[in-house]
């Protein structure tokens, strides 16, 4: 299985969840077969117990599991069905090691956050990844909820620091998606919040791969080519996604600007390559 994490900077709700789900669909029309993953930092066991108010409406899953509004996403632009398990939060991974050490599994052991929790987060992802949604899994997005830095989400991020070299480099790439301002009289688009956040996340040992913009209007070219100086990433691998009429329209920008190109090259996917606006989704 090759692993896609999408991350995000800056502020959350900036559209993570929508730009997973667009790659996922974006690789399942080469032939792929793609699941996903939500980790959720909240150490809630499920979104059950969630005002709507707060994370916006739990989603029920075929097997009863209620989860994070983002795996509805998922169900439809993937055509997939995910189980219970395809949502990770902090409560459910400390309830699996806390069990685990009443049962006696860590004897002797000082049972800790490193190694502890981040193994258990790697063999969750492991394991769920594997799971069938139609045909045996080839690619699993990852999508990381909240904003790279916060608290509840580091023992998450050191997990995927991890699991990069658990996994191998060919299997394992990782999609930041960060928001680009428009500040001042004169609408100029801001990079500075973007540079902190991949700096931050370079700080934690994870390297983006490919810089997802998000911006109320259509990325300047300068901001494009000023992001890709700044923050150490290729020209063609930094990518604008503005605010879009319908949030279907999002697999059909990303396509425009060579997402699949970049990762069937950075991924080595065994596909045959994608020729320039071939997507057309009716
Ligand atoms: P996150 O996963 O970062 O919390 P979501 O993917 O759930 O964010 O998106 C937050 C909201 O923004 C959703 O209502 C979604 O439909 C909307 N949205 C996301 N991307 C776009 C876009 N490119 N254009 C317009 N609306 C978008």
């Amino acid at each position: 299985v090759k692993y896609i994490l999408v991350t995000g900077g800056v502020i959350s709700g900036i559209g993570k969840g929508i730009i997973a789900s667009s790659t996922g669909v974006l690789l399942k029309s080469l032939g792929l077969n793609v699941t996903a993953i939500k980790i959720d930092p909240y150490l809630n066991i499920d979104a059950g117990t969630l005002s709507p108010l707060d994370h916006g409406e739990v989603f029920v899953l075929k097997d009863g599991g209620e989860v994070d509004l983002d795996l509805g996403n998922y169900e439809r632009f993937l055509d997939v069905t995910l189980t219970r398990d395809n949502n990770i939060t902090t409560g459910k991974v400390y309830r699996n090691v806390i069990e685990k050490e009443r049962k006696g599994d860590y004897l002797g052991k000082t049972v800790q956050v490193v190694p502890h929790i981040t193994d258990a987060i790697q063999d969750w992802v492991e394991r769920v990844a594997k799971i069938p949604v139609d045909r045996a899994p080839d690619v699993c997005i990852i999508e990381l909820g909240g904003t790279v830095g916060d608290i509840e989400s580091a023992p998450f991020v050191e997990a995927m620091r991890q699991f990069q070299f658990r996994v191998g480099h060919d299997n394992f790439c990782l999609i930041h998606v960060s928001l680009i301002p428009v500040v001042g009289s004169v609408g100029e688009q801001k990079t500075k919040p973007t540079q902190s956040s991949v700096r931050d996340l370079r700080g934690l040992g994870l390297n983006p791969d490919i810089i997802a913009c998000r911006s109320s209007k259509p990325l300047e070219a300068d901001i494009q080519s000023k992001i890709s100086m700044f923050c150490h990433v290729p020209p063609e691998q930094v990518l604008a996604v503005h605010d879009c009429k319908s949030i279907y329209h999002v697999p059909i920008l990303l396509e425009s600007q060579g997402l699949l190109d970049v990762l069937q090259r950075r991924l080595k996917l065994n596909t045959i390559p994608v020729s320039p606006h071939r997507l057309t989704f009716g």
